[in-house]
């Protein structure tokens, strides 16, 4: 028998840009098995524990698949013409201004490029706009301003060659897995190299640290000045660099110097030691080999551009830069953000990275595409744009690929904005999502596992992504349902036939005119232009430019100190360091700070498919230092309500001395689906930076108060439930089995019928029942056997201790209970000589945090190998190193 086909993709989570190689196990149940891809570039055959999971989430189980209207499966041919209609009657009445697109990261460059052709290039508007809009917009300021392009200059090898790696905003270890991995092997190879770690939080990425500045929130800019500053004060400057290749060096550096001059006071302003500030400048100064990596900590920030040209000041004026090792490097969320860069997926750029306010871009691209009526001025921005709907001035809206009800700041007013407009079309592959319950029409697309196109990493790097599953239900192409739309639309320049006729495409645009008489542009693949579609198919991973002069593709821009400028030299920018818009008081005295958990990725649509990926965090948290969490009255893992003057939410509470005392951090993830009142998002200030319109993600001011519910329940079910009118509620999927965490203000009259109500559908009457009750404790336990199988149980308490679910949990995996486990399920605790293994910390072996620490106790484990030559954790994918480290110390 012929071993199945191996077929190389790349994982469609974060913008490390992991190949993939997946080899399908049944096509028709949709099962693969995934293997990180030994040869491609970016990660040499390793994957995270999202990538890892991948094939558990590329099941049929809530996807979309086939296109309705207000609610009722239609027809394509209905569903597009109806869109066509909608978008045209509100164009032809209010204008092309009056319509919007609001896109996503996670569409391919081919999407991405049709997307933003129809609505900058035919309607005539430029109100198109993206998700990265929140993840790296000020990032693409500030290359822009400093390069004259948004050309990100490193790349991996880069981290591997550093002798110093600053990681600013940036946890790199959760949110780019496998960046980080490299940084840290890179590190055992070279004990040399030395690692800065600056964030407010003390991370996961600290684990690697030889430095850890746990700055006051917000200052970062202010901090990279007093660099700025003392590289001049140490004449550690590279003026013959500066003289060559930079201009406005005087003025950035007097800016530096009276805001960050004195070091003893830029300390104190930022929190951190003296001592500790002057080491780290003490060794920027002295590596020559130096990047700087810099992420969300940095850009959702009101003057997140700033920071990033605050950043880039001091590469440029020490010359660190263009060469192997060094260099300031944006790190991106999303697997394609960098491919909406490139066909200008941005409300305010224009295609192959030219500029809407620029005559002879906006005429060049209306030549090549034929078009009298491409857009010639900047669009509304992902807050603008949502405001604008909420004022109804936006009157057909259609989102693809991306869940603004759940990752927009003040996301309550994003949803009453979509929930008043008059036409909403989303696209997508997810059924349920908080967006997609609000579309007036919906647009099943293909998912990752049925996509054709490319992707660009974070280091410019495109890589195919090749589908594995025929295409499910009526599901489409993004490209293919935009393109239909356009036709029908009236407009010509839609007809593709494949996503390699549109890539062919976008990449002789970036050649068009793309030379020295006409001005030279970063970005240029046009070397691909002429691929056929077997070359695209076997297209290898490749860093862009891609063109006559670099074939094979360009590893490092600005090797030769020529940049994108009309002088051909870099930019210092002026920094003028600025604290957040809004400042704390005494009614929101603490500094929220969302961000990213290891196991999730964005809304959760598809990680929390994967059970695995749910057991290492299963709960909205806020994390709290000990001393606020004192102040406020808060125990460890009590509930507690978070507000600020946008909104509120409720969140379990972990106190953590890693956290900056004044700040909690909440992650951005949990949705309206998988949580009643989880959405941070909603809390979060719809503050912008000027320059970038990326939102203050980073710092909200919030009160906190325990919540203290009258009861609290733990149910697990075989079968999925339908629990209403709860007002604390989690749901999580596990293996084989449902969770959910209730809680509620009201006292239940009736615990018992209460409890059969909530099984009420899966409920048997012939199955076998367990009760208990202790009616003073206001203590009730419930559970339900087949044929001594596990079926659900109900645990509900007026105390706020419920047993930790990890025994019963396990229950579910057993063909039968027998006696001891049956006297012990109603305890919820496990019998004498069996353990609860605790919250998950390896995903890939699924080994719990007791587990490891009984081990490290018995065994007399000393190091993270110990670990995993006794128990496997930490052997897989490696995304819980960090966190075995912590362990070993605890015990
Ligand atoms: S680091 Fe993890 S999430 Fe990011 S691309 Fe690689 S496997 Fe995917």
């Amino acid at each position: 028998m012929l071993n199945p086909p191996t077929i190389k993709t790349t994982c469609p989570y974060c913008g490390v840009g992991c190949g993939i190689e997946a080899t399908v196990i049944n096509a028709e149940q949709h099962t693969v098995k995934i293997n990180g891809d030994p040869q491609h570039p970016a990660n040499f055959g390793r994957l995270c524990s999202k990538g890892a999971a991948l094939g558990d989430t590329v099941s049929l189980e809530n996807r979309l698949l086939y296109p309705e209207i207000d609610g009722r499966r239609t027809d394509w041919d209905t569903a597009l013409q109806h869109v066509a209609n909608q978008f045209k009657s509100v164009i032809s009445e209010y204008g092309a201004d009056a319509v919007a697109f609001y896109v996503s990261g996670q569409l391919l460059t081919e999407d991405y490029y049709v997307a933003n052709k129809l609505m900058k290039g035919f309607i005539g508007s430029a109100n198109i706009d993206t998700n990265s809009r929140l993840c790296m917009s000020s990032a693409v300021v500030g290359y822009k301003r400093a390069f004259g392009a948004d050309a990100v200059p490193c790349n991996y090898e880069d981290l591997e060659q550093a002798e110093l790696i600053v990681l600013v905003g940036s946890n790199t270890a959760w949110c780019h897995p496998i960046a980080f991995q490299r940084i840290r092997r890179a590190k055992e190879r070279n004990p040399a190299m030395k690692i800065v770690v600056i964030d407010p939080r003390q991370t996961s990425t600290c684990d690697i640290a030889n430095l850890h500045l746990a700055v006051k929130p917000g200052m970062d800019g202010l901090l990279f000045n007093g660099l700025l500053a003392y590289l001049a004060n140490t004449d550690s400057l590279d003026q013959s660099y500066i003289d060559s290749h930079c201009d406005d060096f005087a003025s950035c550096l007097a800016a530096a110097q009276a805001s960050a001059g004195d070091l003893e006071q830029l300390a104190s302003a930022c929190e951190v030691s003296a001592h500790d500030l002057a080491q780290f400048f003490a060794w920027f100064a002295g590596d020559s080999k130096v990047v700087t990596v810099y992420s969300q900590g940095i850009n959702q920030s009101s003057s997140g551009s700033d920071k990033c040209n605050a950043i880039i000041n001091c590469h440029l004026a020490t010359g660190k830069i263009g060469q192997p090792g060094m260099g300031p490097f944006s790190f991106t969320g999303q697997p394609n953000a960098m491919g909406g860069r490139e066909v200008g997926g941005l409300a305010n750029s224009l295609a192959a990275h030219m500029d809407l306010e620029n005559p002879a871009h906006v005429d060049r691209v209306g030549r090549f595409w034929q078009s009298h009526t491409v857009a010639n001025r900047q669009g509304l921005k992902a807050v603008d744009m949502f405001d604008a709907i909420a004022a109804g001035r936006i009157k057909a809206v259609w989102i693809m690929a991306t869940n603004p009800v759940v990752s927009m700041p003040d996301a309550d007013k994003v949803k009453q904005a979509l929930q008043q407009c008059p036409f909403v079309v989303v696209s997508d592959c997810i059924a349920n999502t908080d967006t997609v319950e609000l579309a007036d029409v919906k647009l099943p697309a293909t998912g990752w596992s049925e996509k054709d196109g490319t992707v660009t990493n974070l280091e410019r790097r495109i890589s195919r992504q090749r589908p594995i599953f025929p295409p499910s239900g009526e599901a489409k192409p993004d490209w293919w349902i935009i393109s239909e739309v356009a036709q029908r639309m009236g407009f010509s320049g839609f007809v593709y036939q494949s996503s390699a006729d549109i890539f062919k495409e976008h990449a002789a645009l970036s050649g068009f005119e793309n030379d020295q008489t006409h001005g030279l542009r970063d970005f240029d693949i046009s070397a691909l232009a002429h691929i056929d579609q077997l070359q695209f198919d076997s297209l290898q991973p490749v860093q862009w430019p891609v063109n006559e002069a670099a074939r094979q593709g360009t590893a490092r821009l600005f090797a030769d100190g020529r940049f994108f400028t009309d002088n051909g030299k870099a930019r210092f920018i002026t920094v003028n360091p600025r604290g957040p818009v809004n400042t704390v008081d005494d009614e929101y005295p603490l500094t929220l700070n969302t961000g990213r958990l290891r196991d999730q990725w964005h809304s959760m649509t598809r990680t929390a498919l994967a059970p695995k990926l749910n057991s290492h965090k299963p709960e909205p948290t806020v994390e709290i230092h000990p001393l606020d969490a004192l102040a406020a009255g808060l125990a460890p893992s009590c509930l507690a309500r978070i507000n600020s003057r946008w909104g509120g939410m409720l969140a379990r509470v972990e106190v953590s001395e890693s956290q900056k005392p004044g700040s909690l951090f909440v992650p951005m993830h949990w949705t309206q689906q998988l949580s009643s009142q989880g959405r941070v998002n909603a809390l979060v200030n719809p503050v912008v930076d000027p320059l970038s319109g990326q939102p203050e993600s980073k710092q909200t001011p919030v009160n906190i108060q325990p919540w203290q519910p009258k009861w609290q329940a733990l149910v697990l079910s075989r079968k999925p439930l339908t629990i209403r009118d709860c007002d604390y509620q989690v749901k999580v999927k596990g293996d084989g089995y449902w969770r959910y965490q209730l809680a509620g203000q009201a006292l239940i009259d009736n615990l018992p019928a209460w409890s059969r109500s909530l099984l009420a559908d899966n409920l048997n009457p012939s199955d076998d029942f367990l009760e208990f009750a202790d009616i003073d404790e206001g203590s009730y336990r419930f559970a339900e056997l087949d044929a001594q199988q596990l079926s659900a149980c109900v645990l509900v308490s007026a105390k706020a201790e419920l047993p930790e679910p990890g025994w019963l949990c396990s229950l579910f995996a057993k063909p039968a209970l027998n006696r001891q486990e049956r006297l012990s399920l109603l305890s919820g605790l496990p019998p004498p000589g069996e353990m609860d293994v605790g919250r998950s910390i390896c995903s890939c072996f699924g080994i719990g945090e007791k587990t490891i620490l009984q081990a490290i106790k018995t065994h007399h484990l000393a190091s993270v190998a110990d670990i995993g030559r006794c128990l496997g954790a930490g052997t897989g994918c490696g995304s819980c190193v960090s966190e075995l480290k912590s362990l070993l110390l605890k015990a």
